[in-house]
Order: structure tokens, then sequence, then C-alpha cells
């Protein structure tokens, strides 16, 4: 194990942290002696040689807290409203000292924080909040059958307690479920407080990856260009070896912000329609429900085409992905301190140590971040399990339907029940997925708003097809007089078998053009990870 001088800690000490770029360096050198140079060569040489040993300076510097620590306040400490030094204390108080950490946290400090903590919200607590929601909507439904809560609110003769319970517990759950995994996030897990005790955290990262289950990639266009990024994700890369037995798990922070606007729309889509059913216009259904999905679809067109453009972006910077090109916080305030060594230097060197070169690591980045994202977003760019919980008011709101039908006597509720079921897990992510399919394929802006908009509109008419599937089938089905069950049984099983095609199957929907993600990668170039320079 190499030895860290104690002059590299004390340098360090006064050293700007990228960890925190949120203070400013007060470093009074000012001038560049060849003193300064030949001692800063020295600690960045010391600093690469011990950070790329992985090893932690002491063991309880090794830290994790509760993945609900680190939410807390609706993830106060990564909005950056820990700004008191009691509120950062508090924090760092509540981390452990740990031999594993279940998951480390990777994020840029200079992405939108409110995105982040939605995504994280939705990623750790969504599926909780979803089984909360679906509990308590079925004690809803229990209890207006039951006459406990009165039927015919808030239409005539159809309640929606069920789906009002659920919406309720499920923003309850997402916002106050406390997940338990032991996470490492850098402003809770580190001392920010006490310089020198800040710098043994940071020269410790080796050994705190190194330690880390799994890595969780919170991504936007910044992380990239942030060379602490990159220093943990090489870090991590060299941690698992050749086998790459763990790999990160890559999720864009837009992920929260999109299931968030998808819950609000089924919501209100659901009620709308509901609300129609309780008027009994039946004939006057299919064009008023066309109407609302225009209105509603059109947004909806405008910011998914942006989202796929985007990934074209993110595409565009993996493939000339440059660790030259990232910022760190010394270089952008033009090294006010010529005494303390760049942080570029020390990151390189570490990568020079680890990958043999600069160049072996790009290309490694290059290969494994498009094979990731193509790998673990789908094929839509968006996960089928997150899009069952956004659109839980779908069920909620159906199943109310089922219990309408139940209190009327009429043999209808067992079509709902049905549907209830067949809606949710097949024709709304049959229809999201040609939607988002849509959206990809015309994502490129056009040379005119016109044809912008005809853009967008051909988006929402690619759901033209499952708005007749969907009530066209049912209605078919009606035509050959079976029982009703059958009839629900039947159509559920369809709907759910096309989403499953769609989504899952080799003969789904797959758009491949050039300088998008899911280009075939190249082969991850970490053969000669173990065997180069470093450990
Ligand atoms: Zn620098």
């Amino acid at each position: 194990m190499p030895s860290v001088p104690s002059e590299t800690i004390g340098a360090l000490a006064v050293s700007e942290s990228s960890l925190d770029s949120g203070t400013d360096g007060t470093g009074t050198g000012n001038s560049h002696s060849m003193t300064d140079s030949v001692r800063c060569d020295l600690l960045a040489d010391c600093t690469a040689e011990w950070l790329s040993s992985m090893e932690a300076l002491r063991k309880d510097l090794v830290r994790s807290v509760p993945a609900h620590c680190a939410l807390h306040c609706f993830g106060a400490a990564l909005r950056g409203q820990m700004g008191q030094s009691a509120s950062k204390m508090s924090l760092y108080g509540m981390s452990k000292e740990t031999d594993i950490i279940d998951e480390f946290w990777s994020h840029s400090w200079h992405s939108e924080p409110w995105k982040k903590v939605l995504c994280l919200l939705f990623l750790k607590n969504g599926v909780a909040a979803a089984v909360a929601g679906t509990v308590a909507c079925l004690v809803g439904c229990a209890l207006t059958i039951d006459g406990s809560l009165p039927n015919g609110v808030p239409f005539e003769g159809i309640s929606l307690w069920g789906t009002a319970l659920g919406i309720f517990s499920y923003l309850l759950t997402l916002l106050l479920w406390r997940p338990w995994k032991s996470v490492f996030l850098d402003i809770g897990c580190i001392n920010q407080e006490d310089a020198s005790a800040k710098t043994q955290g940071i020269l410790s990262m080796g050994g705190i990856l190194k330690q880390s289950r799994t890595m969780l990639v919170l991504w936007d266009v910044t992380w990239v260009q942030r060379l602490w990024c990159i220093f943990e994700f090489a870090a991590f890369l060299k941690s698992r070896g050749s086998t790459m037995a763990k790999t990160p798990l890559i999720r864009p922070i837009l992920f929260g912000a999109c299931a968030l606007t998808i819950f609000g729309f089924t919501c209100m889509v659901m009620f709308v329609m509901i609300f129609l059913f309780s008027l009994g216009f039946r004939a006057a259904l299919l064009p008023s429900v066309g109407a609302i999905f225009f209105f509603i679809l059109y947004p909806a067109a405008v910011t998914f085409r942006d989202y796929f453009w985007s990934m074209d972006t993110l595409a565009e910077q993996l493939r000339n992905f440059c660790i030259a090109n990232s910022k760190c916080h010394c270089c952008s305030t033009g090294h006010p301190d010529r005494s303390v060594p760049c942080d570029r230097e020390i990151v390189l060197r570490c990568i020079r140590r680890w990958f043999g070169s600069e160049k072996t690591f790009e290309d490694t980045v290059r290969a494994l971040l498009p094979s990731l994202f193509a790998e673990q977003l789908g094929r839509f760019g968006f996960p089928y399990w997150l899009l069952l919980v956004a659109t839980c008011p779908m069920l909620w709101s159906l199943l109310d339907l089922t219990v309408s039908h139940w209190l009327r006597g009429d043999h209808f509720w067992q079509f709902w029940l049905g549907a209830s079921g067949g809606w949710w897990l097949g024709a709304h992510p049959f229809a999201a997925g040609l939607f988002f399919y849509g959206a990809k394929v015309l994502r490129a802006p056009a040379r005119s708003r016109l044809r912008d908009v005809l853009k967008n509109l051909c988006v929402i008419a690619l759901n033209l097809p499952v708005l007749v599937l969907t009530f066209g089938l049912n209605e078919i089905l009606i035509i050959f007089q079976m029982p009703t069950y059958l009839t629900a049984i039947i159509a559920g099983s369809i709907h759910i078998s096309l989403a499953v095609t769609l989504w899952f199957s080799p003969f789904g929907l797959r758009h491949r053009s050039s300088g998008t993600l899911e280009q075939e990668a190249p082969a991850v170039a970490t053969d000669g990870m173990d065997e180069s320079a470093g450990i």
C-alpha cells in the first residue's frame, strides 16, 4: 500500500474540492515559480499514486447513509439547501462507517437539483408508492361497496373514492417512504466542515468506490463534462476489472419529471373519461376522448421529441468524449493558488495508471456508455416498470368504475374489472410505446414552425390505431354476444399481448438510425485494464 505524504493532505486541505463547487479558492499565491511547479508535480504524483491504489486512508472514512436520509426533506442535501454548517453536520452525523456500500450515487452538482431529487424519489419510492396507492384504492372500493363511504361522489352513479385514496397514498408514500439501502452521497458521507477531514475523504474515494456494490449514475449532459464524475466512473470500472460483474446503473435525471408528468396526465384523462361515462354519452365518447387526447398529447409530443433529440446530443457527446474537454473547479477559476496541483493532472495520472493511457479509457467510455444506455433504458428510452408506476391512476379509476357497476347490479363490472388490468398493463403501454416511437422517429426539429406542428400531429396520429383498438376492440367483441367475463378476458389478453410484443419481443418496433445510442457499440476495451500499470 503506497504511503501518503503528509504534505499531500496538508496541501490539498487548502485546495478547492470539486465535490463542493459552491466554495471559492482563497489561495494567496501570486507568482508561479519553478519551485511551485516542481512541488505541484510531486504532490500530483503522490496523490495520484494513492488515489489509484483504491484504498481508504482510514476505515472510518468509508461511510454511507440510508437512502431516506439522503432524500430527507425532499432531498434538501441535493438541492443545496444545507448551507448551514449545522445542517451539513447533521446529515454527516447520520452517516456510519461501513464495509460495504450498497450504492454509490454519482451526480453532477451542475445539474438541476429538483430533477435529480424527483428522479431519485421515483427510483427509490416509486414501486412502494404504487403498491401503497393500490392497497388504498382497494380499501376505498371495499368501503364504497360496504356503504361506509357515500356512493355517487363526485359523479352521479360513479364514486371515485378508490382513486382519491390511491392518489393521496401514492403521493404521501412517494415523499415519505424510507428506503434503507445504504448509499454514498458525497455531501453526506464526507465531512464538509473540516478541510483536512474533507481532503482525507476525497483521497479515500478510490477505496470508497471499491467497496460499493454498484454505482447509480444520475445522468444529465453536465455529468460527462465534470472531471470528478469521470474520475468516479473510471475508478468504478477499474475496481470491477475486466469481468464487469456489476455494471453501473445509468438513469437520466429527466425520468422523475417525465414520470410525474405522465402521472398527472393520467389523472386528468381518467377523470374526464369517467365524467363522460357518468353522462352516459357513449356515442359521443370517441370524439370527446380524441379531443382530450389531442390537447394533452400535443405538449407531450413536443416534450418527447425534445427528449429524444437531446439523446442524439448525448450520443454525439459520447462519440466525441475526450477527458481534455471535461471541466473542474480549479481550472475554471484559473488556479489562484499555484502551490496546489491541478485536479486534472491528478485525475489524468490516475487514469493512465488504471487504463494505460487516456485514449484507452476514452475508447472504453465511448463503447460502454452507449451500450449501457441502450440496454438499461429499453427500446423506447423509458422503462416499462416506471410507466406502470406512473399510470396507476388508470388502474384505480377503472376499479372505481367496476365498483359502480357492481353496485348497480349489472354484469358490466366484469368487463371493467378486466379492462382495469388490460388497459393498465396492455393498452396504455402499447399506446405509449407507439407514441415514444413516433416521437423518436420524428425527433429532429423541422425547418419551419408549420412543419414542426405537422410533425407533432403525426406523432399524435400514431395513437389513433390504439384508440380504435382500445375502444373498438371491446365493441367488436360485444357484437359476438359472448359472456361479459369472456369479453373482458379476451380483450385484456389481446391488449397485454400487444404491449409485450411491442416492448419486449424481438419483433417489436426498434428505430435505428445513425447517431443514436442504440447503434451496436464496439467491444468494451477492458481487457488491458488489469495489466495496465497501477495497483
Ligand atoms: Zn485545474
